[in-house]
């Protein structure tokens, strides 16, 4: 069986991997551009810019965020290791690309910050939505996904030549250090916390919330990190003069901490 040929959509695929929603990539990150198209245009923001890098990465060159390509670099190295054939035939269609995701008008691929990338094998890129992927692809997203990146045959629309950072691992840069901080969300020595924004749910949101409240907000203790919740830790970090983004980052956590 050769590498391009096709399979169903394994079953199983991105245990524990969720793929950066543009929440995410847009509080931690920013705007790569004030507008887009459905073509490649180049990053326009200056902090992102300045965290371009293009580097070999093992079987071909690559551009994009820094961290994402370091990453990248490791994975290979371990696909070297492990899916010596699938290593042998990799090329690349393109990770940094500024632009708009197929098929829509309003939803920015994360092309557009480097942090996904498009994988051929021998020169053959799978073809999209067809529910099908090319078995030496899924022969190497278990790497990616242990990895902390998302395969996009998980995608409402498969698209399985399409491998990037998944949420979690973004989030990681920010608590690292790894990416530019805005202060709010940047790395203030207390990397075991989770960051927190709009759109989260769960325990540590109602956590983040009683605190909320314990220092004057009055909003429902929900595990919903919502519009109030976003404004009541606005109105914290307003009060505590740290950057005003709205994100639950380390230095608002911190703040939060102390009584
Ligand atoms: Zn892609």
């Amino acid at each position: 069986m050769a590498l391009t040929d096709l399979i169903p959509i394994p079953g199983n695929i991105n245990p524990g991997v969720v793929n950066a929603k543009q929440a995410t990539m847009l509080s931690l990150l920013g705007n790569p551009r004030t507008s887009y198209s459905n073509d490649c245009q180049s990053v326009t923001n200056p902090t992102l810019r300045d965290l371009i890098v293009v580097q070999d990465v093992g079987p071909f060159k690559a551009q994009g965020l820094r961290p994402a390509v370091e990453s990248l670099t490791t994975i290979l190295t371990e696909v070297a290791k492990e899916q010596a054939e699938v290593y042998g035939a990799l090329g690349s269609a393109g990770m940094l690309c500024a632009r708009l995701v197929r098929g829509s008008a309003t939803s920015i691929s994360n092309h557009s910050w480097g942090t996904a990338i498009d994988l051929t094998l021998n020169g053959v890129l799978d073809t999209r939505g067809d529910k099908r992927v090319q078995g030496g692809l899924a022969q190497i997203a278990p790497i990616f996904n242990r990895n902390g990146w998302y395969w996009g045959a998980g995608f409402r629309t498969e698209d399985a030549m399409h491998f990037e950072c998944g949420d979690a691992l973004i989030r990681q840069w920010l608590e690292k250090g790894v990416i530019g901080s805005t202060g709010a969300t940047g790395s203030a020595g207390s990397g075991s916390r989770q960051i927190l924004m709009l759109g989260d749910r769960g325990p540590e949101v109602t956590a983040l919330q009683e605190k909320l409240n314990a220092h004057g907000a009055q909003i429902t203790a929900d595990g919903i990190y919502g519009r109030d919740t976003q404004a009541a830790v606005m109105a914290f970090q307003s009060s505590k003069g740290l950057a005003v983004d709205g994100v639950a980052g380390a230095a608002t956590q911190a703040a939060l901490g102390k009584s």
